[in-house]
């Protein structure tokens, strides 16, 4: 039970409230008159506009410009009946996501579009404070270069790798980094003196589809990332579902080899992450260049050293390479079982996939889809729209801004 089932509210909170209505409902429909704003809240129109007066003083909103002007007899008489906008770049949010060996940092203004970012590699054998210091560093790099003055920005979401106490906001274990415990808020707060917050970066991207991306008005969503490890984010009623100890979503050790599987980093073998992930792709392939080395794979792997490795691979499996194309199909098959089993247990509208999953979309999307059509119980995977993620490579970015968005602007409850 969560101690906030008997919070009371006061007066304050009433007003925050309702002023969070009105700037969701802007985020959504673009643009409101006073009168629709009213009906939508369910407000009188006198509270709508002392709210909507209140934002435009602050230069959060806008009145519309009138975009037809009618003949004057027509004009309404009063008060204007044009509607009233957010403005995109009154406010700002830095976003920082933590991946195996980078990170990317960005700030984005109230869309959680990108105004500027940088991303960095470091070493993962590298302690954590170190990395924290070269974070923390770029934040500063990029709120100074973008010229944007630090009262306009809301804050800094940080999406962090693995189990994050959604309370202290302590990233309590990164298998994939060796991080145990990393005080992630308060070293970030305490060096950049802006308020921080910290969550898993596959729950920050499924957040960042849920308000500015394609699970918009979806009730129940699965963001699914594929990169080192794999991880899920779920949606449920539109908010983040973390569980009893904020550990679910961990897809990428869902047992899928009782017998025989690999050995995984978290302890146990024949995980999701052992059979479809980066590492495992790039091992095979490499297999089957060094079985084939006058094949197209091995060709690709040596003359295209303008790509990455894995975009190699995937550019062979797409102009014919047939076994690098059968290895893509058969972790391809895994993955689908792997969500067939979440669509079982969750049945969610939607699936998303991000990382390298949408990297090689072409690849992956059809024969995901087709497993989880075939192996779903009693036709639910008929149901479930499998797409990639709307945000391409920028997910982990712009869920890790979207954090900030949402805990310090739009929904500060
Ligand atoms: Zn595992």
């Amino acid at each position: 039970m969560t101690e906030k089932k008997f919070q009371g509210t006061n007066i304050n909170n009433v007003k925050l409230h309702n002023q969070q209505v009105v700037l969701l409902s802007l985020l959504y429909e673009g643009s409101l008159s006073r009168v629709q704003l009213a009906k939508k809240a369910d407000l009188s129109n006198t509270t709508i506009t002392n709210l909507v007066g209140e934002l435009i003083q602050e230069g959060i909103l806008s009145e519309d410009a009138e975009i037809e002007l009618e003949p004057k007899s027509l004009r309404p008489v009063g008060r204007p009946r044009t509607g009233v906008h957010l403005v995109p770049d009154s406010r700002y949010a830095v976003g920082v996501h933590i991946g195996v060996g980078l990170f990317r940092v960005a700030l984005t203004n109230l869309y959680d579009e990108i105004i500027t970012n940088q991303i960095h590699e470091f070493d993962i054998n590298e302690p954590a404070e170190k990395v924290l210091a070269q974070i923390v560093e770029s934040i500063e790099v990029i709120i100074s270069e973008s010229g944007v003055g630090r009262d306009k920005i809301l804050g800094v979401g940080v999406g962090a790798s693995g189990l994050v106490d959604a309370r202290s906001k302590i990233n309590i274990l990164a298998p994939n980094l060796n991080w145990h415990n990393v005080p992630l808020q308060e070293s970030i707060q305490n060096a950049v003196n802006l308020p921080v917050v910290v969550d898993n970066n596959v729950h920050a991207m499924a957040i960042g589809e849920t308000y500015f991306g394609a699970a918009r008005g979806v009730d129940s969503m699965a963001f699914v990332y594929g990169r080192t490890g794999v991880g899920a984010g779920l949606i449920f009623r539109g908010q983040v579902f973390r569980g009893s100890t904020t550990g679910a979503g961990e897809i990428g050790h869902m047992i899928l080899l009782m017998r025989g599987g690999e050995p995984c980093r978290c302890g146990n073998s024949g995980c999701l992450e052992t059979l479809v992930s980066e590492p495992i792709i790039l091992r095979q392939a490499e297999n089957i260049a060094r079985r084939n080395p006058k094949g197209l794979l091995a060709k690709t792997i040596n003359e295209r050293q303008d790509l990455t490795l894995l975009d190699r691979i995937f550019t062979a499996a797409r102009n014919g390479d047939k076994e690098a194309h059968q290895m893509i199909d058969e972790r391809a098959y895994y993955l689908g079982l792997a969500l067939s089993n979440l669509v079982n247990l969750f049945n969610p509208e939607l699936i998303l996939l991000g990382g390298i999953f949408a990297q090689g979309k072409d690849l992956f999307l059809e024969p995901v889809i087709r497993t989880v059509r075939e192996t779903a119980f009693g036709g639910l995977g008929e149901k479930v729209r499998v797409e990639p993620t709307s945000f391409g490579w920028r997910a982990g970015v712009l869920g890790a801004a979207a954090l900030a968005l949402v805990y310090f602007f739009y929904q500060q409850e």
